[in-house]
């Protein structure tokens, strides 16, 4: 792939797709790691005299109120500040409005425009990177610079469907997660990994691949629930019941890797209980692992020599779920592994709790994944 040092940008119009895909908690924004690790990228290209137009999305958008949730002004303000030069913003995601911004920057001039998947209230066109979004995209600029490590393992029109149509080249973030990620490519062993978090649908997948490579994967938060229900009751507990066969099939394939709670803290009408994994009734919800569950777990993470975190133990931002996330976030950072953590949560949650001592803090979270398990990156055209 070639990077950014491989075009001459000087004196071109660049559509570089960065991540800023930031987490929101009352209004503000809880981490700005992904805006700042765009800025070497920016300030590059203002710096050789390009004009530099930012797409990015942010959030899911469905409806018009998802739209009105996930405006990037909040990440422009942010923008403005860690930026010396011009700044500008495009509330309009194509048309009149976007290209007359657009003509009116000078070269070292920044416009960020408004999220991209406000393109997704028209037919999921930027979701579906769809051809005639992604030609006019394209069509606004000379060269495509892709930063976006956290969208890497996905085809969309600011990423795969502009590159099809300019010369296209990836940012220094990109850059430095491949560089960064290299200690889990080609580990010293054992390789433990650590996963947890929501977004089940999207890790499922991704396990089956990862397991080959690991020596022992330790499952928490809602992926833990997803096996621990092919087998016993999970309540009300956030899992996925859609993909048992598979799971199970998994289960017996790989019997000595997987590691499964063995204790979870759940919440039942408004107490919390600690109950061991075949004690859930329907009114459980499982939030955090449980104390026996973290004791054994810690074990593990001490005796490895490369240790990758994803996801989150439990949802460690409702109050008192908190133990298992940091806990594991903890034994991570204090172990002589070498420690690589990735995922919009797995690093808001190690800034919640301020653990920061890690060997390398991957940006991205289903990209990373996707990255160790399949090797390379599906966003450009090769
Ligand atoms: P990442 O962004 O690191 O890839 P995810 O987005 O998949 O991680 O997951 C993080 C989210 O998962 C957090 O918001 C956390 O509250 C939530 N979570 C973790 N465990 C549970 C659980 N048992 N039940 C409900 N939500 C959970
Ligand atoms: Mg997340």
């Amino acid at each position: 792939m070639k990077t950014i040092r491989d075009v001459d940008v000087s004196g071109k119009t660049v559509i570089l797709r960065c991540d800023f895909n930031v987490t929101i908690i009352d209004g503000k924004i809880a981490s700005d790691e992904r805006i700042l690790g765009s800025i070497p990228t920016i300030e590059y290209l203002i710096n050789n005299n390009a004009k530099v137009i930012i797409m990015s999305h942010l959030g899911k958008v469905k409806t018009k109120d998802d739209a009105e949730k996930n405006s990037l002004f909040i990440v422009y303000e942010r923008l403005c500040e860690l930026l010396d030069g011009k700044v500008i913003f495009s509330s309009a995601t194509r048309g009149p409005i976007l290209e007359e911004k657009i003509k009116s920057l000078d070269y070292g001039d920044v416009l960020l425009m408004e999220n991209t998947r406000f393109e997704d209230l028209n037919d999921k066109k930027e979701s579906n990177c769809d051809e005639e979004l992604s030609k006019y995209w394209a069509s606004l600029g000379d060269i495509f610079i892709n930063d976006a490590f956290a969208m890497t393992h996905r085809k969309h029109a600011s990423n795969y469907g502009i590159s099809k149509y300019l010369p296209s080249a990836i940012g220094f973030l990109i850059l430095k997660e491949i560089e960064g990620l290299d200690i889990i490519l080609h580990p010293e062993r054992p390789f433990n990994i650590f996963m947890g978090g929501a977004k089940v649908e999207d890790k499922l997948d991704i396990i089956s691949k990862l397991l080959p490579k690991c020596d022992c994967l330790l499952l928490g938060g809602g992926i833990a629930n997803s096996f621990i229900g092919t087998i016993y009751n999970v309540g009300k507990s956030l899992h996925n019941d859609e993909k048992k066969e598979e799971l199970l099939q998994l289960l017996s394939t790989y019997k000595e890797k997987i590691i499964l709670p063995v204790d979870l803290k759940v919440l039942n009408n408004g107490d919390t209980y600690i109950r061991d994994i075949d004690k859930l009734d329907d009114n459980d919800n499982a939030l955090d692992l449980g104390p026996k569950t973290l004791s054994i777990y810690k074990d593990i993470i001490k005796a490895s020599k490369t240790i990758f975190l994803n996801g989150t133990a439990g949802k460690y931002e409702e109050h008192g779920f908190e133990d298992g996330t940091k806990e594991i976030l903890t034994a991570i950072s204090s172990s002589n592994a070498k420690r690589v953590i990735g995922g919009g949560d797995a690093i808001a949650s190690s800034e919640y709790f301020n653990i920061h001592d890690f060997d390398f803090v991957s940006t991205g979270g289903g990209a990373t994944l996707s990255y160790i398990a399949e090797g390379q990156m599906k966003c450009m055209e090769e």
